[in-house]
Formats: C-alpha cells, sequence, structure tokens
C-alpha cells in the first residue's frame, strides 16, 4: 500500500505544530519543530498570507491524515466509513483512526511511532487474540488482547518503546501488561480520549462541498 516516504519532521513544520512521529526523537532536543518552527522549503520563513475556509479545512485534514500515516485515498475511506455509521461523523472518524492496529501497538508502547507500528504489524510481530494479526488497519473491538509475539519479545526496539511509554501514557481505554508484552482494549476510545487538537468538525465540512 502506498505511504509517503519523505522526511515525517517537514509535515510537522508544514502544519505548525509537533505530530510526534519519530518516537523518542520528537522528545529531545533533536526535535526538527522545536529547532525550526516554520514551514519547509525556500520561502518558508515568509510572513503567512491570509488562508480561505477552503485552505483552513484542507489543512486540517491533512494534519489528521498524516498523524495517522495515510495516503488520500485510505483516508477517504475512514471517512466514508464514518459517514455510515451513527453519531457523528468526525467523532466516528478519529475513533476508527484509533482503532487501528498500527495506532494501538503505538498507544500500547510497543512501538515508537506508527510508522514503526504499521512496519512491525506487517512483519507479524503482533497477534489478536492469539491470532496472527499482521494488517495495519484491522480494527480493534473491545476485549481484545493484542500481544507481541514470544519470539518477538527480545526485539530492541519493543524493549526500547515500552520503556518509552512511560513518558507519553497509555490511554484510558486501553490496558497494558508490560512485564507480559499484552495490552486489552477495554473500552472504545471516546473522543476526550483523543488528546491531539484536531477539529474534526472542519473535516466533514471540507469532504461535505
Ligand atoms: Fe515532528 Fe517528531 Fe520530527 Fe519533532 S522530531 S518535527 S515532533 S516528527
Amino acid at each position: 500500500m502506498a505511504r509517503y516516504r519523505g522526511s515525517v519532521c517537514r509535515i510537522c513544520r508544514r502544519e505548525n505544530m509537533k505530530l510526534f512521529l519519530k518516537g523518542d526523537r520528537c522528545y529531545s532536543d533533536k526535535c526538527a519543530f522545536d529547532r525550526r518552527g516554520y514551514p519547509p522549503g525556500q520561502h518558508g520563513q515568509r510572513r503567512r498570507g491570509k488562508v480561505s475556509d477552503y485552505g483552513i479545512q484542507l489543512r486540517e485534514k491533512q494534519k489528521v491524515k498524516r498523524m495517522y500515516g495515510l495516503v488520500e485515498n485510505q483516508f477517504r475511506l475512514f471517512f466514508e466509513r464514518a459517514e455510515m455509521q451513527k453519531g457523528i461523523t468526525g467523532a466516528n472518524l478519529l475513533v476508527s483512526l484509533e482503532r487501528r492496529l498500527d495506532n494501538v501497538a503505538y498507544r500500547l508502547g510497543f512501538v515508537n511511532s506508527r510508522n514503526q507500528g504499521r512496519h512491525f504489524v506487517r512483519h507479524g510481530h503482533f497477534t489478536i487474540n492469539g491470532r496472527k494479526a499482521n494488517i495495519p488497519s484491522q480494527l480493534v473491538n473491545i476485549n481484545d488482547v493484542i500481544e507481541v509475539k514470544e519470539k518477538s519479545r527480545n526485539i530492541q526496539a519493543i524493549q526500547d518503546a515500552l520503556e518509552a511509554v512511560v513518558r507519553r501514557g497509555v490511554p484510558p481505554w486501553l490496558e497494558l501488561d508490560k512485564d507480559n508484552f499484552k495490552g486489552v482494549v477495554s473500552s472504545f476510545p471516546a473522543r476526550e480520549d483523543l488528546t491531539m487538537p484536531m477539529q474534526e468538525n472542519l473535516i466533514v465540512e471540507l469532504y461535505s462541498k
């Protein structure tokens, strides 16, 4: 599946906020956004002009899409599914994105970023309820048990990520059993569990045009 292969720090600089796409580096003084908090490119340091409503909506969509590491058609598919569900479309969209296995692996601290999560899921390092799970977009359900496979537990990147998760914390809808490399989905995420600033109503407005 296609994905963005450029510098992820450029994305933070373009979206004008830290999106935490690079694991531990994001918390260090090497963070590119902390060092150069202006848009990338030759004209990045110029004053930004007035942005249209469309421009604001587009940036919000791009930010959320890139935060979860999706390309346009994958993101659009999530949106269309969210529209078909009961409830508020914007909140449905964010909750579905959070339930992706690559995101859950990141949230539980089995990996240091969603990008790494996608990579490790594809390489079959995790199971859901004891069964092989190698599709990053698979959505977890309540009471699902996500585990690092026995033979993958001594991978240094996984061990490092489990140490680093202490810094960002595990969200309340997940329970981590760090010693046993295991996590349980105790509930679906609520909108208020998503603490990164996101204005999903702007995405709904954009796609409703
Ligand atoms: Fe963004 Fe992390 Fe790069 Fe900083 S280090 S710019 S937060 S991806």
